[in-house]
């Protein structure tokens, strides 16, 4: 009973929303994370072409 314990405690977690998961970050938290940095993509991408415009 006590390994069984054990074996829960050293199960992996997702870092981020810390739900079980095999993977560091959770499928789902790892759209999130895309999602998130395509849209500061964008906003990176905005902020480039109306400060800069040279191309
Ligand atoms: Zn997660």
């Amino acid at each position: 009973m006590e390994e069984k314990e054990k074996k829960e405690e050293k199960k992996h977690v997702c870092s981020i929303c810390g739900k079980p998961s095999e993977l560091t970050i959770c499928h789902a938290c790892e759209d999130k994370i895309r999602g998130e940095a395509v849209e500061k993509k964008h906003e990176i991408d905005k902020a480039g072409r109306t400060d800069s415009g040279r191309r």
